[in-house]
């Protein structure tokens, strides 16, 4: 067994490339067609939705914001 290193915004098992959620950091059970690719950053649908949905004010909201910036940031 090779102890695989852990990249950023993906996970490799058997030559599929699984996207790793920014948000929530989960692999949608349909890999990366259960989410998009924003600036090479995946977003689940569940995530996304949310994103879209959530008000200012709302308690999730800078939690949200703040990991949402991290599709912009780069060279982490
Ligand atoms: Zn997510």
């Amino acid at each position: 067994m090779v102890k695989e290193r852990t990249v950023p915004c993906t996970t490799e098992k058997r030559g599929i490339v699984l996207p790793v959620c920014l948000i929530c950091e989960q692999t949608p059970p349909d890999g990366i067609a259960g989410g998009i690719l924003v600036s090479g950053r995946f977003l689940c649908a569940a995530c996304e939705d949310e994103i879209v949905h959530i008000r200012v004010g709302d308690s999730r909201y800078s939690h949200l914001k703040d990991k949402v910036k991290r599709i912009w940031a780069r060279g982490e």
